[in-house]
């Protein structure tokens, strides 16, 4: 057997899962959070267990040594062939995912501009994981990569164009690991061949972005240079107008810095609701009558449905329109809302199949009349582990 390791690194935490791609099964996984506090843990999942133990020390290494160790004491190490690392931004560099090497981790680093939050974090979990496995091949697999098939229309701004070329400074999109797996679901639900499908994607978790998808590749997506553009999410406010930023700077007497750490980290279902940025959480202070959530919530669907009308232009047709992510695969409430917005293109909600669609299963939740709309649940590790394995065969 052949199993992948799939490592997501931020900044205070590691996340990884072990893969094996023969059958698509999760053999383990876990999450070393709190590196960098004075008592960093690791939880570990594997068969049917969870366990949580104090690490040996803080930092990224001690937390891939803590993995090792773990994978080790549960008989499960000998069978790790790979690893696969998710990158959150690989500019223009990359179009699908990469063996590591040298040049690959220059042009990772070139990056950081463009994701100063994530993309040194993702250096640290590759550097770490090379430390601890140095003898087999590391793969990263980009968030960004799957976009890069947009056309130039739809990827740049109408801003200067020495900025782009200077700066880098365009559209990219964001989840295509995600988008990328459910619209390959999608078409095998839909009896399909993807080459033949029109899909519109909408991943819907603490971050959100909807994603046009003809033929199997991406041609438009709603988050752009940053995750910041497109759809409201938990604590992001997706698209505002650009001129916000100098009024609150004047009005609030803020930096820029702080105008973009309320834009990023205060608003969206959070900002609006002045509640919470969970969607359950706000869905159950709905039904107690809290206005703020149900605004938050009404903003939430509206946007998206909005944003379905607009990915249906360069698609021309829509098989299917695709709930993803926490909210996508649970939130009953959000479908139907949604939809209910969507009339003009003749979605037809059929109330049981959306009610049954909860905690797991994939499926449709309209009619059989109208276009189709469908709850797929998302596997990015099990998207990583497919990829990763792809390269290096
Ligand atoms: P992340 O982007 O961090 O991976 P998830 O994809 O897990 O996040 O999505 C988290 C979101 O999904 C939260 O807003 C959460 O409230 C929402 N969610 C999860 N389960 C439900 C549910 N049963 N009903 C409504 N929302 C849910």
């Amino acid at each position: 057997m052949r199993d992948t390791l799939v490592i997501n690194c931020g900044s205070s935490s590691l996340k990884f899962a072990l893969i094996r791609s023969a059958t698509q099964e999760t053999l383990a996984s876990g999450l070393a959070e709190k590196l960098f506090e004075p008592e960093p843990v690791l939880t570990v999942k594997h068969a049917g267990a969870k366990e949580t133990v104090k690490l040996s020390g803080q930092g990224h290494s001690i937390a891939m040594q803590g993995i090792l160790d773990a994978l080790n004491t549960r008989g499960l190490l000998s069978e790790v062939a790979n690893v696969g690392h998710r990158v959150v931004h690989g500019g223009e560099f990359f179009k699908s995912a990469t063996v590591i090497n040298e040049k690959v981790l220059e042009a990772i680093e070139q990056c950081i501009p463009l994701a100063p939050l994530h993309n040194p974090a993702n250096l640290l979990g590759i550097q770490s994981a090379m430390e601890a496995f140095p003898d087999l091949p590391h793969v990263a697999v980009f968030d960004t990569a799957f976009h890069q098939t947009m056309p130039e229309h739809a990827y740049r701004y109408a801003v200067p164009s020495s900025l782009y070329r200077e700066h880098g400074v365009r559209r990219y999109g964001f989840h295509g690991t995600s988008h990328q797996y459910v619209t390959g679901r999608a078409a095998e639900l839909l009896g399909k061949p993807l080459a033949d499908t029109c899909l519109i994607s909408a991943h819907l978790g603490n971050g959100c972005s909807i994603t046009a998808v003809k033929g199997g590749k991406s041609v438009d997506t709603s988050m752009g240079m940053t995750p910041l553009e497109g759809l409201v999410m938990g604590t992001r406010s997706g698209d505002i107008d650009p001129n916000l930023h100098q009024f609150m700077a004047q009005a609030l007497n803020l930096n820029v810095d702080q105008v973009t750490d309320l834009l990023n980290k205060k608003s969206g279902l959070l900002g609006l609701s002045e509640r919470s940025n969970d969607m359950r959480e706000l869905e159950e202070a709905r039904q107690a009558g809290h206005a703020g959530a149900t605004l938050a919530i009404e903003v939430f669907c509206y946007r998206l449905a909005r944003y379905v009308a607009a990915m249906a232009v360069p698609l021309g047709r829509i098989d299917a329109l695709i709930f993803t992510g926490g909210i996508g695969e649970n939130s009953r409430f959000v479908r139907e809302n949604t939809l209910r917005h969507l009339g003009i293109f003749g979605f037809e909600l059929d109330a049981e199949r959306n009610q049954s669609m909860v905690g797991g299963p994939s499926g449709q939740i309209t009619t059989d009349r109208g276009p189709v709309a469908l709850v797929v649940g998302t596997n990015e590790e099990l998207m990583i582990a497919l990829q990763t394995e792809k390269v290096l065969s």
